[in-house]
């Protein structure tokens, strides 16, 4: 069994948090495997977002996911360092304007999707709708309950247009997140990134992973399956996103545009 199918939430099947380890390290014998391993998948990654790009028909659309600190950027960085930015584009999604307030809950993030040949990378996306949203009774429970089919039915609309779906939850213990808040206070260099909020939402930790726990099981489809990373150990969480995107790019088979000349008789006169 592959990396990604350990990894990925079975659709119809009930995730428990609890029971899933994020100091694990499924497959993966120690960081200086892991490390070997992430700069391999990180140029087979730069090679087939390339063939992506010259296949020019279909996108890809990965979903981060995670409580603060949980590492939605560092893992962007990690991840996509040998991709060319040509093609690729980071939207974080952060408390809705009054403009967004004003349209239904997918309309910001229908502009972002990526077109054919592109890839799209969500820091956040439409699941906070049925996060955030739900810890803290941001609209009435009847319409963010009518959210997990809406954004089942979007998705699968998506991939009818031949948007590909990847959806990543990285699973930090609630231990961990005080290290790295604490490592947030204390660096100068970090510092920026420490919000006050964040205190806020780490007390509703239970009723996050309650809500997580909703959203991963009732909405890993076999069009857009989730998947559950362990992120305790950083050099795992980066080569496990990378070896599933490698393993879903694979899989597609993309396939290069043949030119319609030979190359064998092409002069080029002088
Ligand atoms: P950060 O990712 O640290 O920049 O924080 C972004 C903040 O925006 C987080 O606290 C999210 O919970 C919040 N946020 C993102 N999407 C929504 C949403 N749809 N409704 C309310 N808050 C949101
Ligand atoms: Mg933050």
């Amino acid at each position: 069994m592959g990396l990604a199918d350990q990894l990925m939430v079975s659709p119809g099947s009930r995730v428990m948090l609890q029971k899933m380890d994020p100091s694990s390290t499924p497959d993966i014998k120690g960081k200086p495997e892991g490390e070997r391993l992430l700069s391999e998948m990180q140029s087979r990654l730069a090679r087939l977002q390339m063939e992506l790009w010259a296949e020019n028909r279909r996108g890809l659309l990965i979903v981060l996911q995670g409580m603060d600190t949980s590492g939605k950027d560092g893992t962007i960085r990690a991840v996509m360092s040998g991709v060319s930015p040509l093609g690729t584009r980071v939207s974080a999604f952060k408390a809705p304007s009054e403009q967004e307030l004003d349209h239904d809950f997918l309309w910001r993030i229908h502009r972002e999707i990526p077109g054919k040949g592109e890839i799209g990378i969500f820091n956040r996306s439409h699941y906070e709708d049925v996060l955030v949203v739900r810890v803290h009774d941001l609209v009435p429970k009847d319409q963010w309950e009518a959210r997990y089919e809406l954004i089942n039915n979007f998705e699968r609309m998506l991939a009818q247009n031949g948007v590909v779906i990847v959806k990543f939850f990285l699973h930090i213990s609630k231990a961990e997140q005080k290290e790295r808040l604490l490592e947030r206070i204390k660096d100068p260099v970090k510092r920026w990134k420490f919000a006050l909020g964040d205190l806020a939402e780490r007390k509703r930790w239970d009723e996050y992973m309650t809500a997580y726990e909703d959203a991963l099981s009732r909405c890993s489809t076999r069009e857009a399956p989730w998947y559950v990373i362990p992120s305790d150990r950083k050099w795992y969480r980066n080569v496990a996103v990378a070896s599933v995107l490698v393993e879903t790019l694979e899989n597609l088979k993309l396939k290069v545009p043949q030119p319609e000349w030979d190359p064998k008789t092409m002069v080029i006169e002088d």
